[in-house]
């Protein structure tokens, strides 16, 4: 079974009653099946309008579940999305970012998923919609492990929130891999920083590809509050507030690598962001 609703209470609908495999961009579910049948009876969710752009609603902003990485780097966003659109730049190549989503990307939860660090670093909520009615979760809370998340079968993701900062906000990312363009990421880095007065008044620090989900990290984000947005902020992140995301050892890097190239990346970060002040 093949169905390509053009309303969300139709795909819901549906869903609730069968069991269906939804497919957005498609990007990451063929990929995975390549050499496999392909006999999952599908629930492409691309023709629902209403999950598509990216839209300011005063207390944040919303971005639809099937918005693409293209429609994010296109998107006229503020400084804020810096970062989200660095990372919607590196996904892939054009081909990847015209057609694959947001949604997809936090939905398949690889734990090198680009889209997951910056949207961490923006406290960002995912909305779950389901037949009867829909409910706000945080990012945080939605990956449970690898390719693991909240969602259960009969469940949509339908939007990405982003709450709006109480002051100037910047963000930045960045990506370390063996190569520059299309490779899985070794570490990911992402920081958004709210400034007031010249100084940090709100940090949020995530890093991806470390650990089977991508984490903020608390102890950096707490040295960097009250001290002055410059260059020489790279000088208060220590090899300290690394150490929580145990980073793993696999074929990509050793954990100490990781480490060492996470703590580089964040030091080379604040200070870019410094300077942009
Ligand atoms: C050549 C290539 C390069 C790539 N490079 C990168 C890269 O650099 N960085 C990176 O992070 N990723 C990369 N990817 C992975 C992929 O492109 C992204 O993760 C993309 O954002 C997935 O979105 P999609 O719409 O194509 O997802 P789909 O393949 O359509 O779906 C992925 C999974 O999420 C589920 N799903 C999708 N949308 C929803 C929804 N709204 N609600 C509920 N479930 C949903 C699907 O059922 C499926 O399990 C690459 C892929 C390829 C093929």
């Amino acid at each position: 079974m093949y169905l390509r609703p053009a309303g969300l209470d139709e795909a819901l609908a549906a869903l609730a009653n069968t069991k269906l495999t939804v497919l957005a961009g498609g990007t990451d579910y063929y990929p995975a099946r390549v050499g496999k049948p392909i006999d999952d009876d599908i629930l492409d969710i691309s023709a629902i309008s209403s999950l598509r752009g990216i839209h300011d609603e005063r207390s944040h902003w919303r971005i639809g579940a099937t918005a693409t990485w293209s429609d994010i780097i296109a998107a006229e966003l503020p400084p804020l999305f810096d970062g989200l659109k660095l990372a919607a730049r590196e996904i892939g190549g054009v081909q990847i970012q015209n057609a694959g989503t947001i949604a997809g990307n936090l939905c398949n939860a690889s734990p090198a998923a680009d889209g997951v660090p910056p949207l961490l670093a923006l406290d960002a909520r995912v909305e779950i919609a389901e037949a009867g009615g829909s409910r706000g979760v945080a990012l945080a809370d939605f990956i449970l492990g690898n390719r693991k998340t909240l969602l259960r079968q009969d469940q949509i993701l339908t939007a990405i929130l982003i709450p709006k900062p109480a002051h100037s906000a910047r963000s930045h990312f960045t990506k370390l891999g063996a190569r520059k363009y299309l490779v899985v990421s070794i570490v990911i880095i992402a920081v958004t920083l709210e400034v007031d007065a010249g100084r940090v008044s709100a940090a949020r620090a995530a890093v991806g590809a470390a650990s089977a989900v991508a984490q903020r990290l608390p102890l950096l984000e707490a040295a960097l509050i009250g001290k002055r947005c410059d260059a020489s902020m790279r000088e208060h992140a220590s090899i300290e507030h690394l150490a929580p995301i145990a980073p793993i050892d696999d074929v990509r890097a050793s954990r100490e690598y990781r480490m060492d190239a996470g703590l580089t990346l964040v030091r080379r970060m604040l200070r870019e962001l410094g300077r942009r002040a």
